[in-house]
């Protein structure tokens, strides 16, 4: 059992995140106290509700259950899931609770940020997405129909339960997904400023038959050593306006992809890998990154089967960038390696990436 603490300065506020593998029978009692004992609605997502609903045990009356698919985080299951609240008088002590993936996360998240200004939001991430990234920092959005997350709020939970536990029954799939953004977190974790001293490359380097099995206790030590990353960097940079940027690692190209594919071909977290080796190549091409570290970050990402996706041609990903929410003034931004375990941000016009993506 671990237990980590994210202190938000400017709020002079804390909150709790748990990671164990307790019986999850167990697990409503302490999500109720974490609720002080007051009103609550519980947000599920359609299959963790069937997979879990019974053992988990929460009064249907209390339940409001969100269909499965990122196209679901849109404004009118919002507006239900705020309807859903009022109908059930919560007060602004009371809570409202996630449980599922990040698409669960952030939709409930930003319904709690705006119901009565702001109201008790906790966290039950149950993929390995949602456990290592989404839940914990407080970003919470929807989609609208110009963009993913153009809508949302910076509004940390007041408790984070991960239990590994839920990890069982996610599909290969997702499992890999939420492995693609461990594996950003390895690649930064020198520029994360962590008071933490471990070594999560060789970590990934050295277990990758173990977390491809997805053994308990190797998941806990990896879940919580990503969490400490994730901690070190939003209390450096709640708001994304320097450090945060390096969790966008692999993020420039990834979203590019997931974009030219609708975002229903491959999951964010093989995208994300992709946008790592193209990120890598590009490091190699500017002669940031000596070759053996390009060998390395390869090396490990194959360790872990990520196959090479759809290629497309600058042309067709290039204008995708330049309409990033990142993107400032015709300037497409980057986090490139710079040496083991280490990034920076980098800038490049649409015309200076066409000749550095040449050569
Ligand atoms: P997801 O929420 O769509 O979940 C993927 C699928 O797994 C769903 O069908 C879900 O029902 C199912 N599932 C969840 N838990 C399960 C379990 N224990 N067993 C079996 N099936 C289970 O996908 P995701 O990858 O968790 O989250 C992606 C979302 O997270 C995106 O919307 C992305 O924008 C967002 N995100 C947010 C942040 C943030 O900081 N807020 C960070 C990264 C990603």
């Amino acid at each position: 059992m671990k237990e980590l603490q994210m202190h938000i300065k400017s709020k002079e506020k804390s909150y709790p995140i748990f990671i164990n593998n307790d019986e999850l029978s167990n697990l409503k009692s302490k999500i109720i106290d974490a609720c002080n004992n007051k009103n609550y609605i519980v947000v599920f997502s359609q299959k963790v509700y069937k997979l879990y609903s019974k053992v988990l045990d929460f009064p249907k009356n209390k339940i409001f259950v969100l269909k499965d698919g990122e196209k679901e985080k849109n404004y009118k299951n919002y507006i239900k899931i705020l309807n859903f609240a009022l109908s059930q008088k919560l007060k602004r002590e009371d809570s409202i609770i996630a449980i599922g993936g990040g698409v669960v996360g952030d939709i409930t998240g930003f319904v709690a940020s705006t119901y009565m200004r702001g109201i008790n939001f906790i966290q039950v991430p149950t993929t390995l997405l949602a456990m290592t990234d989404s839940s914990v920092g407080g970003k919470v959005a929807i989609n609208s129909n110009f963009g993913k997350n153009l809508i949302g709020a910076f509004y940390q939970p007041k408790a984070v339960f991960i239990n590994t536990n839920f990890l069982k029954t996610l599909d290969s799939k997702q499992y890999k997904s939420g492995l693609g953004e461990i594996l950003k977190y390895g690649f930064i974790e020198k520029s994360c400023n962590s008071d933490s001293e471990e070594n999560l490359l060789n970590f990934l380097y050295e277990n990758h038959e173990k977390i491809l099995k997805k053994e308990d206790y190797i998941m806990q030590n990896l879940i919580s050593s990503c969490v400490k990353l994730k901690i070190a960097v939003v209390q450096q940079d709640e708001k994304e306006s320097g450090l945060r940027k390096i969790l966008n690692y692999g993020h420039t190209y990834g979203h590019a992809v997931e974009k030219l594919t609708k975002f229903n071909k491959y999951t964010h977290g093989e995208c994300v890998v992709e946008g790592i080796k193209f990120a890598v190549k590009l490091a190699t091409n500017l002669n940031l990154i000596a070759k053996d570290y390009q060998f390395l970050c390869n090396d490990l990402i194959e360790k872990y089967d990520y196959k090479d996706l759809k290629k497309f041609p600058p042309e067709k990903y290039i204008p995708v960038m330049t309409t990033d929410k990142k993107a400032t003034n015709n300037f497409i931004k980057f986090i490139l390696p710079t040496k083991y375990g280490t990034v920076e941000e980098y800038d490049f016009t649409t015309e200076e990436l066409s000749e550095i993506v040449k050569s």
